[in-house]
């Protein structure tokens, strides 16, 4: 039985989607703050977690970001605004995906077994992707510059990553886009077009490299003749 901790200080709302969840098998455990949520998550292993992110005290944003210091537990963040800064903040920060409240419990079930599929596929690929002097490691999530480290954010990592598995073909914005951050961000390539910058400011330019290249109007493709 898979286990899902929501974290939710709205009593309503986590006691019905508890309700929900448990009538489509999953085991809940709930939390009304953002520090009892941590705690929970740090003292079970969870399938996946709910996330609101205006918490009382530690919000969620924050507890998000603790998360991730020791797992990869696969969240949704439930917030009631919906603006671009809150979803790149959010997915930047680990999340997975994103719900805006109000939502259809439907919507939340749908997103939820979407998430956990993606986490069963993307379980182990044991080998260790190269791109020049770039190596990635998918399993253990750690990138190299020859033997120095490189510090990516989640979304950095999978799209550089993605890029990698598919090298020297070239990968439309749209598919990009779907791939790393999902049908929430339909049309909103720019997205993509900032973490190709910010990846090219953390691989490219400290090492004078030349990995990534645009081709316009069309997308990206990693070569590494
Ligand atoms: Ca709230």
């Amino acid at each position: 039985m898979e286990r899902i901790l929501i974290i939710e200080d709205e009593e309503k709302i986590a006691r019905f989607v508890e309700l929900e969840l448990g009538y489509e098998g999953y085991q809940v455990e709930k939390a009304l703050d953002g520090r009892e949520g941590l705690a929970l998550a740090k003292a079970h292993p969870f399938d996946l977690i709910l996330l609101d992110i205006m918490l009382p005290g530690l919000n969620g944003i924050e507890v998000l970001r603790r998360i991730r210091l020791f797992s990869d537990v696969p969240v949704i963040l439930l917030t009631a605004r919906d603006t671009v800064v809150d979803k790149v903040t959010g997915l930047d920060g680990g999340a997975d995906d994103y719900i805006t409240k109000p939502f259809a419990i439907e919507e939340l079930l749908a997103r939820i077994r979407a998430a956990l599929r993606k986490k069963r596929v993307s379980s182990p690929s044991p080998t260790i992707l190269t791109a020049g002097i770039i190596r990635l490691d998918p399993v253990r999530r750690e990138c190299w510059a020859e033997t120095q480290p490189l510090e990516l954010t989640k979304k950095e990592f999978d799209l550089l990553q993605f890029l990698m598995e598919n090298k020297n073909i070239v990968m439309k914005r749209e598919v990009l886009l779907e791939r790393i951050w999902g049908y929430d961000f339909a049309g909103e390539t720019n997205v993509v077009d900032v973490y190709i910058r910010y990846l090219r400011a953390k691989i490219e330019e400290p090492f004078d490299l030349k990995l990534i290249f645009t081709v316009r109007g069309v997308g990206y493709v990693i070569k590494d003749e």
